[in-house]
């Protein structure tokens, strides 16, 4: 039964994502906002022969943990996994579902909030509480250019959340149930025909401390050697602005608004011009170095330490001094 401003009979917050990196991150948040709301905090475990991790779910902050295993539900399928998540939502109620805000997060999230006929805020990067209670929900809009506050008038209240929007909290000794569902899983449309894993480079460039991105200004694809190498000597990752990946098709993902989002400790930008969708993805880096032969280039606005001149010339050098200085 729902009360008459749509806001009452609902209590506590459900916290899901398919990855768990993500899912300890959120469980962090959703910690601070439970204990605001002296509400309780917890996770969906969904999957095939996932039962170990749900203990580590409580150290890391749930006070319950939904565990629903299935062999039908050992990969993502919107299908499946969305029966399992209404499923709960539809008894437990909840007044908060946080879900991590990836390729699979994020449809699943707004399948479900049509489902519940629920508000969904996709994309959020910080969260609060307001004085009411409700939820408030911060995220990058107008391609970078604003931060937009938006709450909720009914619940649940639905978010999805970015990928390093929040630190994973420290794992402590803490107690809590583990509650093993046996929840009916819908028969899914599609079905799953091959997995194939993508290139080693190219993984999770999300968790990269350093980063070293190219743009435009990298003439030819056997030039990405420089940014390659560079990358080895700082144990570090190589990204790109999009139009070398959906134009030239030198690499298969991007940094900025359109692609991932990046938290690195060190972002170098190599002939990369800043403009406003490529900042979106790198705004959260601690320092971002830029290196452009153009004074003028928007990233220098940005950028904490800039150096002006050609790559070309600036990469060996730059990798040479390294190698000397880290040994
Ligand atoms: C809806 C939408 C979403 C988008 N999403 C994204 C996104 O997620 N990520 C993204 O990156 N872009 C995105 N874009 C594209 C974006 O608008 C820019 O076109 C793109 O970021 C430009 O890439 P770039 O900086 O590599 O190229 P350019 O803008 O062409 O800049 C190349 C830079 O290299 C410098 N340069 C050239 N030669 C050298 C050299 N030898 N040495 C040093 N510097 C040199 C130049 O001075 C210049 O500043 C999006 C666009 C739209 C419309």
């Amino acid at each position: 039964m729902e009360g008459e401003d749509g806001m009452s009979e609902h209590e506590g917050i459900l916290v899901f994502s398919e990855k768990y990196d993500l899912m300890l991150e959120m469980l962090g948040k959703g910690r601070e906002i439970a204990d605001k709301l002296q509400t309780e905090l917890a996770a969906v475990l969904i999957g095939f022969n996932v039962q170990e991790k749900a203990g580590e779910l409580i150290k890391y902050g749930a006070d319950k943990v939904y565990l629903v295993d299935n062999r039908a539900l050992a990969h993502f399928q919107i299908e499946t996994y969305l029966s399992v998540l209404h499923n709960l939502a539809a008894s437990y109620k909840p007044e908060i579902i946080l879900i991590g805000s990836t390729r699979n997060g994020k449809p699943l999230a707004a399948r479900l909030a049509t489902r519940l006929e629920a508000g969904c805020i996709p994309d959020c990067n910080r969260l609060s509480v307001d004085e009411q209670g409700r939820l408030v929900c911060e995220r990058i809009t107008y391609g970078g250019n604003a931060s937009a506050k938006i709450t909720f008038k009914a619940k649940p209240q639905i978010a999805t959340v970015a990928p390093r929007a929040f630190e994973k909290p420290e794992r402590k000794d803490q107690s809590g149930q583990v509650i093993k569902l046996d929840v009916k899983v819908e028969e899914p449309k599609t079905e799953v025909v091959e997995i194939k894993p993508v290139e080693a480079s190219s993984v999770r460039i999300e968790d990269a401390e350093v980063i070293v991105g190219c743009g435009r200004g990298l003439g030819k694809k056997e030039d990405r050697v420089l940014l390659d190498e560079l990358a080895t000597v700082l144990c570090g990752q190589v990204g790109c602005s999009r139009p070398l990946a959906e134009d030239r098709k030198w690499f298969t993902e991007w940094v900025g608004l359109s692609g991932h989002k990046v938290k690195p400790k060190l972002y170098i930008a190599c002939g990369i011009s800043g403009v406003i969708q490529h900042v979106a993805g790198i705004r959260d880096a601690k320092v971002i170095v830029a290196i452009n032969k153009d004074e003028n280039a928007p990233i220098f606005e940005v950028a904490d330490y800039g150096v002006v001149g050609n790559l070309y010339e600036i990469l060996p050098a730059l990798k040479e001094a390294l190698k000397k200085q880290l040994g």
